[in-house]
């Protein structure tokens, strides 16, 4: 019988979901739809960001179940709508966090689409066609082609796929904030999966790098692997007072709630610190602490379409890749608990390409 319409633009996948905030992963039938602009992308590998985790534990008290989170996703493209010009069927493609935005509001038309209001996020969103978006722990995503990247052919798939959330995520802020110029001081808050990346660019850039840390376990890696110039534990009082009154810029990654006023005290007069961690709880800000010495607070949230080719180009450049530990579809539970003690050097990645459809036929709920 030839296929209707409707299976004409639907592709089968598989996925694994959280069903609810216990957040256990496990496997899920995901459909895909189709349409002329879009590219369906075959996944090969997804990093697991902190923000899953929140995600799946409804740490943000949004999250809609089943939900299948992932947005570093790498793979090859497999087919084309046939209004799609970028890219072709072979093509190596990366998709970040969102899949969708309005596409017309005065923040797509400058390139940032990732403050467009209409912003379609890779997973846990009601899409346009009534269908909740499913991230990247599946075996094909389909994306409208401007959400789609060209992978430089130099970054292997599984050490350039957290670039997409976490490179971008630092990269971003570091480039509107003035925090990519040779010779300045950069902090970098919390080593972690985007930690480790902003340590990358800052050096990248010429800039001198500091990394804070609650872990001193992962300083002599810091300094050896990550070239990092200074390593701070944020609980030594001596360190801390040491480095006071330093930094021209902080890059706070920190995934949980901590005392911001000494590390505001790092920075310079009129020095910034940029938020892109996300902890569940309001921040306690201690007026004097931003405002005795012109202190800025700012948030940042991932990048624009534009800024994100660019920072894998500069990636490629510059070698600039994440360091990973790969694991199996199967293990994702597990490393999900590690990620929440903050036990990953420094980015899961799934090889989603060899091992999701093998989990997914063995594993039972
Ligand atoms: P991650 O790999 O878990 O790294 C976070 C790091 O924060 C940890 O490695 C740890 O570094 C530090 N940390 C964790 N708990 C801590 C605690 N109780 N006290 C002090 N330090 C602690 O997470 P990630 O994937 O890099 O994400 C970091 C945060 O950014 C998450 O909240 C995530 O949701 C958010 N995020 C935001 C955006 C955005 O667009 N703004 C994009 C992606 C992610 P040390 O061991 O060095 O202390
Ligand atoms: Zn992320
Ligand atoms: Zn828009």
């Amino acid at each position: 019988m030839a296929p209707t319409a409707a299976e004409q633009h639907t592709r089968k996948a598989v996925g694994l979901a959280a069903r609810d905030a216990s957040g256990h992963l496990s496997p899920l039938a995901i459909t895909r739809s189709t349409g002329d602009d879009d590219v369906v992308i075959k996944i090969l590998y997804c990093g697991i960001c902190h923000s899953d985790l929140h995600s799946i534990k409804n740490d943000w008290k949004n999250a809609k179940y089943p939900m299948v989170p992932g947005h570093e996703i790498t793979g090859e493209v497999n087919e084309v709508g046939k209004n799609v010009t970028k890219f072709k069927t072979g093509d190596r493609v990366g998709v970040g966090c969102m899949v969708n935005s309005c596409q017309s509001c005065e923040s797509c038309n400058k390139g940032f689409e990732n403050l467009c209001l209409g912003i379609i996020p890779t997973y846990n969103l009601v899409d346009l066609d009534g269908t909740i978006t499913y991230g990247g722990y599946s075996s094909m995503v389909v994306v409208h082609e401007r959400f789609v990247v060209r992978f430089p052919d130099t970054i292997p798939l599984e050490k350039g796929a957290p670039l997409l959330c976490a490179g971008i995520t630092v990269y971003s802020p570091m480039k509107y904030h003035g925090l990519n110029i040779p010779g300045m001081h950069l902090g970098v808050l919390g080593l972690g999966g985007l930690g480790h990346v902003a340590v990358k660019f800052g050096k990248a850039f010429g800039m001198k790098v500091t990394v804070i840390s609650s872990s001193p376990g992962k300083k002599q890696e810091a300094l050896e692997r990550l070239g990092a110039d200074a390593f701070i534990v944020g609980k030594n009082d001596e360190e801390m007072k040491a480095a006071m009154s330093t930094m021209d810029g902080i890059i706070n990654t920190v995934s949980a709630n901590i005392p911001m006023a000494p590390l505001l005290g790092l920075l310079k007069p009129n020095g910034k610190m940029i938020m892109v961690g996300l902890p569940e709880k309001p921040m306690e800000i201690p007026p004097f602490a931003l405002v005795a010495t012109n202190k800025t607070l700012a948030g940042s949230l991932i990048g624009g379409m534009r800024d994100t080719q660019e920072m894998l180009d500069l990636a490629a450049k510059h070698n600039v890749t994440a360091d990973i530990e790969v694991i199996g579809a199967e293990y994702v539970n597990t490393a999900m608990e590690r990620l929440a003690k903050a036990d990953v050097r420094y980015r899961f990645v799934i090889d989603i390409g060899n091992t999701l459809d093998k989990a997914a036929a063995t594993t039972t709920e």
